[in-house]
């Protein structure tokens, strides 16, 4: 006899373990599912730290919902007793008319969000250990700063199971089917019943959703850490977290954030990663066409910090063609509820948006807006 769940959420990393807490909080009987472990390293939500900030330069729509992400990262800090988010600003620095200037000022003034405006020299004096082009503007956002990611899903998941989930792990789902008011759902070892299913397969979402010929693309993306032996690139000397976008527009863009431990501090490249055919399967060698790009922009821009990296991790993002989240329902079966394309810059909403999963697969409606995230404006 299958067992029977009122929700199953398929996938419980970043967004699913977002997910199975909202929907433990309320009361439901929830069954979380993963073909890997707790907060592992095979997927999109891991590698020490993601920036989450509030003047969004990919889109003003994205800023209600982030006043709501940050309302529930303080929620659950309070809830576990547990620090999750680091307060420390963010510096953007590009041209005046780069997306990241001109975006995060857009958001911000739609928005009523504080930022400063500073002059390249202006940011160089401040944080010296930037040394930010002459042509750049420079914007500061007190309010933004990053969190520790894969204590973010450890505590997502460790939460829901005090509200009573079931969380399998190792345990991979083979298929799953609705009828529209029930789901059926196969692992490698048995199956499920449930009355709705939240798919948060991450990369693996075109392939478990294959009837729906989603337009994802998933790139490998190699994260750094650096050696530095100078003082200023650490958290404690007020380094912000960073993230520039040098010219041409859009394509070459870097993004790090403070020393955390006095020693090494992590930096990637934002653009670019070559397309993996196959998630599982992706190269985790380091190149030396990973290095380059990433050394030259060191060199240029934070001179203190050795260009040859101490460590790396592979990550992957997945895309969407306008780069924006998938957020939706199912267009067949609407008690199937799909998040996926995070396109590199989900990490922060990982509570808001678990949220919004949790009233999709119980009411089919959410308050939270969402609609500019919709499935349909792909397929137009
Ligand atoms: C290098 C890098 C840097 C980033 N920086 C930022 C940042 O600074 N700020 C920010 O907000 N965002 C950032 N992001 C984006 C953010 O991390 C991702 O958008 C987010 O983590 C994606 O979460 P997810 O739940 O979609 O994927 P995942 O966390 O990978 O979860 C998908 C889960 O589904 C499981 N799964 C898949 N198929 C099956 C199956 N058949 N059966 C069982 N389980 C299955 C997988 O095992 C996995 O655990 C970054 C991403 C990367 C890679």
């Amino acid at each position: 006899m299958a067992e029977v769940f009122d929700v199953i959420v398929l996938g419980t990393g970043g967004f699913g373990s977002g997910a199975a807490y909202h929907l433990a909080r309320r009361g439901l009987r929830v069954l979380g599912l993963d073909r890997f472990g707790p907060a592992h390293d095979r997927g999109s939500s891991h590698g020490e730290t993601r920036i989450i900030r509030k003047a969004y330069f990919e889109h003003p729509d994205y800023v209600p919902l982030l006043l709501q992400a940050y309302d529930l990262w303080a929620d659950l800090e309070a809830e576990s007793q547990q620090q999750l988010f680091w307060k420390c600003g963010l510096m953007l620095a590009g041209l005046p008319d780069s997306e990241a200037i001109s975006g995060a000022r857009l958001s911000a003034s739609q928005h009523g969000l504080n930022i400063e405006n500073l002059t390249a020299s202006a940011a160089t004096n401040r944080w010296p250990g930037f040394q930010v082009p002459d042509a750049f503007d420079a914007v500061f956002e007190p309010d933004a700063g990053f969190l520790k990611v894969e204590d973010c899903v450890r505590t997502h998941l460790d939460r829901a199971t005090a509200h009573g989930a079931t969380l399998l792990f190792d345990e991979p789902v083979v298929s799953w089917s609705s009828t529209g008011r029930e789901v059926r759902v196969r692992t490698t070892t048995r199956e499920f019943v449930a009355a709705s299913l939240v798919i948060t397969a991450g990369s693996w979402a075109a392939s478990v959703l294959a009837d729906l010929k989603l337009p994802l693309q998933i790139l490998r993306k190699p994260v750094f850490w650096f050696e530095t032996t100078s003082p200023a690139y650490n958290l404690g000397a007020s380094m912000p977290t960073f993230y520039f976008e040098m010219p041409p527009t859009g394509a070459w863009t870097f993004y790090g954030f403070p020393s955390l431990d006095g020693r090494v501090l992590k930096v990637a490249q934002h653009s670019g990663g070559e397309i993996v055919a196959d998630p599982l399967l992706v190269d985790r060698e380091l190149h030396d066409a990973d290095v380059r790009p990433i050394a030259n922009f060191l060199r240029t821009c934070l001179p203190g910090v050795r260009p040859q990296p101490a460590r790396h991790s592979t990550c992957l993002y997945t895309v969407t063609p306008d780069r924006h989240f998938i957020v939706d329902r199912h267009p067949e079966f609407p008690n199937v509820v799909i998040g996926c394309g995070f396109s590199g810059h989900g990490f922060k909403f990982t509570s808001v948006l678990g949220s919004a999963f949790a009233d999709l697969a119980t009411s089919g409606h959410t308050d939270l807006p969402i609609h500019f995230l919709s499935l349909k404006r792909l397929s137009g």
